[in-house]
């Protein structure tokens, strides 16, 4: 099959995983299944005290957590809300919840108590799983809690579960995203989601016979990125996860050496981050790292570049994906493709693609920019109750529609140029434009709003806002981004507000987001 077929459909050149062929071979059971080859090898180890499951510990303790589960009647279709930290305890937590056949939603530690009553209402827990830290944010929930303590935990012996049958088509997460337009919506994805983007995400690994690598984890597990393309893919693989509670450069810097890390998965502001700490890098011994892979917001080829340059023993690659594809689009081949091209690599195995030219919505070839549609096992299998906007992103023959803009080059490697899409992306978060102009539109001098998303150089965007102030209002830029702190994560900060007469909208009253953007970038 050519890469680029008479149908103009892009096809991955990497040889097809095969998914398990047993409906009941659910994603506990798959991420177990070559356990007696592995039984004594590391699977987790927290990197600050060094303390390390294996892979018949972390066994042990997701069977553990389950009874505990299935004695608080959490059974089969129940969401459980999960709000923590990056820990070991994160992992046990969710392979727990979806080992009895419940479904995980997580959520950003970064978050208000605004912000989690939302997503709480939306997806009606039956149970929430966190931390100490979290007690005042959540205590207003009346929903039986687990309190997780993150100190050292006690290895039990294995108990005798009786863990209900599931199968994989049963959902397993409910992760949130804004898609293509709007505020949050929960994306549905099932354990062959999972099980398929984890083949995905190692199938290079699996080609190659690569094996027992050791993987750091400082990206949030509650995404999409560090749970199912880090923790569930390279567990699943028999590799080492190193968890970190969160980017830290020095901690990083220290766990790289201390562990013998030799893959890490980052976000393009981290390798700004390193870039700038050149230095900081020459005191360790960064020599295990072999790849490095960045994904969730564009990086250009010169970071690309001088992130290699300051490890030298790594490939610097990119993967493009988002949450409702639970795993990898497009990933860069670190044995094969032309190093540091700027491309997102080529498709997963399995990803099926089209370049759309949105005007005419025909399929475009090669080098021709339009929009990215894919199909594939790795697709959601829709917005949690929310018809409308599952119809809306995923057409009648499967393809769904991302909302990025780009082009294969002749070789087969995809290019992410630009985002039709409302969506922002701060720090590798996603903000939801919407969101915020409904907070600003709340505001009794506030007549109307626009957000949209401008570059920076250590968030790669930020949001700013465009409004439009009630007929006698004065009120200031500061006074508006103070409104919008009180009830957002940190990273939903306006960074700008500029005040205009009027929001520039179509005949159907959507925003003219580019043309704001435009106005902004051309009086720069
Ligand atoms: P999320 O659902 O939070 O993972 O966000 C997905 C979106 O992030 C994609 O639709 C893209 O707009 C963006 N994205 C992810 N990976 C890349 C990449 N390597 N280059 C450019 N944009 C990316």
């Amino acid at each position: 099959l050519s890469l680029y077929g008479e149908d103009g459909i892009h096809r991955s050149p990497r040889p097809p995983i095969s998914l398990p062929q047993d409906p009941n071979l659910s994603m506990i059971p798959f991420l177990f299944r070559k356990l007696s080859s592995n039984v004594h090898s590391p699977a987790l180890v927290d990197a600050q005290t060094g303390q390390t499951l294996t892979f018949s510990d972390l066994k042990t303790q997701v069977l553990n957590f389950s009874k505990t589960l299935l004695d608080l009647n959490i059974s089969k279709d129940d969401v459980v809300f999960i709000i923590c930290p990056n820990s070991l305890l994160f992992p046990i937590a969710f392979f727990a919840v979806v080992a009895v056949g419940a479904i995980a939603t997580t959520a950003n530690p970064l978050y208000t108590a605004a912000e989690i009553y939302k997503q709480f209402k939306d997806s009606n827990p039956k149970l929430i799983i966190t931390t100490p830290q979290f007690h005042d944010k959540i205590k207003h929930l009346s929903l039986p809690c687990i309190m997780l303590t993150t100190s050292k935990i006690p290895i039990y012996s294995s108990s005798d579960v009786a863990l209900p049958p599931v199968t994989q088509t049963d959902a397993a997460a409910i992760l949130y995203s804004s898609g293509t337009t709007g505020t949050s919506k929960g994306v549905v994805l099932t354990h062959r989601n999972f099980i398929a983007s984890a083949l995905m995400m190692t199938s290079d690994q699996e080609t190659y016979g690569d094996s027992r690598n050791v993987f750091l984890c400082f990206l949030p597990m509650f995404h999409i990125f560090g749970l199912s393309a880090l923790l569930y893919a390279q567990l699943q693989r028999g590799n080492t996860v190193v968890v970190m509670a969160r980017h830290e450069m020095k901690k990083m810097l220290s766990a790289i050496e201390k562990h013998k890390v030799t893959h890490l998965f980052v976000v393009p502001p981290v390798v700004v981050e390193l870039a700038k700490h050149q230095e900081m890098v020459k005191e360790y011994d960064v020599s295990s790292v072999k790849e490095i892979l960045s994904g969730a917001a564009p990086l250009g080829k010169e970071t690309m570049e001088e992130c290699a340059r300051i490890f030298p023993n790594a490939v610097v690659y990119q993967g493009y994906g988002m949450t409702e594809t639970g795993g990898p689009i497009s990933i860069g081949n670190a044995r094969t493709d032309t190093p540091y091209s700027g491309s997102t690599g080529m498709l997963a195995p399995g990803v099926e693609a089209q370049i759309v030219n949105v005007d005419t919505m025909k399929s475009l070839p090669p080098l021709r920019r339009g929009e990215i549609w894919v199909r594939g096992p790795l697709v959601m299998k829709g917005y949690f109750n929310n018809q409308k906007a599952t119809m809306e992103t995923i057409d009648e023959q499967g393809w769904l529609h991302t909302g990025d803009i780009g082009y294969f080059d002749n070789e087969g490697r995809l290019y992410i140029v630009d985002r039709i899409k409302e969506l922002i992306k701060c720090k590798g978060f996603q903000v939801a434009p919407t969101e915020l102009e409904e907070l600003l539109l709340t505001h009794p001098e506030i007549k109307d709003a626009a957000v949209i998303g401008i570059p920076d150089v250590d968030a790669c965007e930020v949001p700013i806002a465009f409004v439009v102030r009630s007929s006698y209002s004065s009120i200031t830029e500061a006074e508006i981004k103070d409104f919008i702190i009180k009830q957002v994560a940190p990273y939903k900060r306006l960074k700008k507000v500029i005040f205009i007469e009027e929001i520039p909208k179509s005949a159907a009253g959507k925003i003219l987001r580019r043309e704001l953007r435009q106005r902004f970038l051309s009086k720069l």
